[in-house]
């Protein structure tokens, strides 16, 4: 079962994550990159950086379709003067 689907911070690429507990190592398929998880954030291993994971968390095609239907039809009457 997929938990978090995040996207690698140095690469892009899409990592699923079918488990998340403090100290986990998630590694990056395509670039190698490894990260920890600490507390809500990522450590990455090569350049210490720290990623909030909720800002690399990869949301599949959120469905909003809210404030779409505001196209009001106006009808303007015109007079027509003849
Ligand atoms: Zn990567």
């Amino acid at each position: 079962m997929v938990v978090k689907v995040i996207r690698c911070p140095s690469c892009g690429e899409v990592i699923e994550l079918t488990d998340m507990y403090e100290g986990m190592e998630i590694h990056c398929d395509l670039c190698g990159l490894v990260m920890i998880v600490r507390n809500n954030e990522l450590l990455v291993l090569d350049t210490n950086e720290v990623y909030s994971i909720e800002s690399l968390v990869y949301e599949e095609e959120k469905e909003e379709f809210e404030g779409e239907e505001f196209e009001e039809e106006e009808y303007y009457d015109y007079d027509y003067e003849d």
